[in-house]
């Protein structure tokens, strides 16, 4: 069992919620992050609190995303959308969602009479982003989106003009950007402590099961995932490698390892290695696989430390080394529930008038730069990007 998601780890995970420092310092001083353990939610009941529409009750949404709910400061579910109707159902019993507020993908569309919803928050496979973000903003919605993004370059500008034609704000769900052990890795490269950032490696690896799982059936289907490991993990090292230089790659190469006898991976590539060029001096190398057992990590190398994340982009139980002239060592911080930061930022967003740290041009870079790592893969020469 994925460790992170075991029920076990998931209390010990919201017991341990709180953010360390870095959160704040980071992503802004404003009172958006998530509550400590000892600041119950109750204590905010008075604060306006922004209303949430989930659209698709999969694992993630239910998993992660609807218990953080719990924690966040100006968030709060109003609204389900879902073709299980018994499913959507029972959850709306458990989150006091009324049923008049339960929508179904064909009258989805009417969510533009309901004023308690303020935010969609599209959480369905990623071939179906574009149409419910559009769709969202013709409501007069705002958007929060799953990553990533979406498969091609013209539907991620589609729902930037949406959101932008119809005065919404968009913001792309890139959660280890509002997670603490991230937020501190970025401040400490930035502060210069590692020295002249000059070599990135980053990987990301799962067991894609499409049979045991029923969350991985349209992961290996190119039409509603876009692609393979890369769209789905390889991202997190992709976008990893650029916030933490803070800079975009100038050339990228790759290669692609997929094993066409293997039924899972008929129509989308398993083992992808890539690397970026940055015009600081920065080379980042890359992997992202669907048959490799959980790795999600990273290794920022500097001319006078080296910092590591391990894992870096999990759900929970982050672990930072630093390795320098004298040794190693681990920092102590604490842990932070990234899922509520991030849907507290979204509020935020909405309630003070602000642009998204992700939004929609963020997803868009990522996936311009999929589409990059793909043709170096598939012609053997490097790209410029
Ligand atoms: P699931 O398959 O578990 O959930 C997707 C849900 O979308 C389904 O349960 C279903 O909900 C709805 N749906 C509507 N149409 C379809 C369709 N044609 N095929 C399949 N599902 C459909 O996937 P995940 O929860 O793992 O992923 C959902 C999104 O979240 C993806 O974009 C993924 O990339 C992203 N994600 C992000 C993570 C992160 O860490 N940020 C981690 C995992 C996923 P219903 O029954 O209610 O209609």
């Amino acid at each position: 069992m994925d460790r992170s998601t075991s029920p076990a780890s998931r209390r010990q995970f919201l017991r341990r919620a709180g953010l360390g420092t870095a959160l704040a310092a980071v992503v802004g001083p404003a009172a958006a992050f998530p509550l400590s353990s000892t600041e119950p939610a109750m204590q905010h009941a008075d604060q306006k609190k922004i209303g949430f529409a989930i659209v698709g009750l999969g694992k993630f949404a239910t998993e992660q995303m609807m218990p953080a709910f719990k924690e966040t400061r100006h968030a709060r579910i109003v609204a389900l959308v879902s073709g299980s109707p018994d499913k959507a159902a029972r959850l709306a019993r458990e989150y006091d969602v009324e049923a008049r507020n339960i929508y179904t993908y064909q009258n989805f569309d009417t969510i533009r009479d309901n004023p308690e919803v303020d935010v969609v928050y599209v959480v369905l496979p990623p071939a179906l982003h574009a149409e419910y973000t559009e769709r969202a903003a013709r409501a007069g919605k705002h958007v929060l989106s799953e990553k990533p993004m979406a498969p091609t370059v013209a539907e991620c500008q589609r729902m930037i003009a949406a959101c932008q034609q119809a005065g919404k704000k968009l913001m792309i769900a890139y959660r280890a950007q509002y997670e603490p052990f991230n937020l501190e890795a970025i401040a400490r490269i930035r502060r210069g402590e590692l020295g002249k950032l000059l070599q990135i490696t980053a990987d990301h690896g799962r067991i894609v099961d499409p049979v045991g799982d029923k969350a991985d059936t349209w992961r290996v289907v190119r039409k509603m995932a876009g692609g393979g490991s890369l769209m789905d993990i390889g991202i997190y090292s992709l976008n990893a490698a650029r916030y933490l230089t803070g800079e975009e790659p100038t050339e990228v190469t790759a290669q692609e390892m997929t094993d066409k006898s293997d039924p899972r991976f008929k129509e989308v590539e398993d083992r992808i290695h890539f690397t970026l060029r940055f015009p600081g001096g920065t080379l980042a190398t890359c992997t992202s696989a669907y048959s490799i057992q959980q790795v999600k990590r990273f290794r920022a190398f500097g001319s006078q430390a080296w910092l590591d994340l391990d894992p870096a982009t999990d759900y929970d139980r982050h672990r930072m080394t630093i390795g320098d002239k004298d040794g190693q060592h681990e920092p102590p911080l604490k842990e932070g529930n990234q899922f509520a930061a991030e849907l507290d930022h979204m509020a935020e967003c909405v309630l003070q008038n602000k642009t998204p740290k992700t939004p929609g041009e963020e997803g868009l870079r990522d996936i311009r730069l999929i589409q990059a790592i793909y043709e170096a893969a598939r012609t053997g020469k490097a790209v410029k990007v």
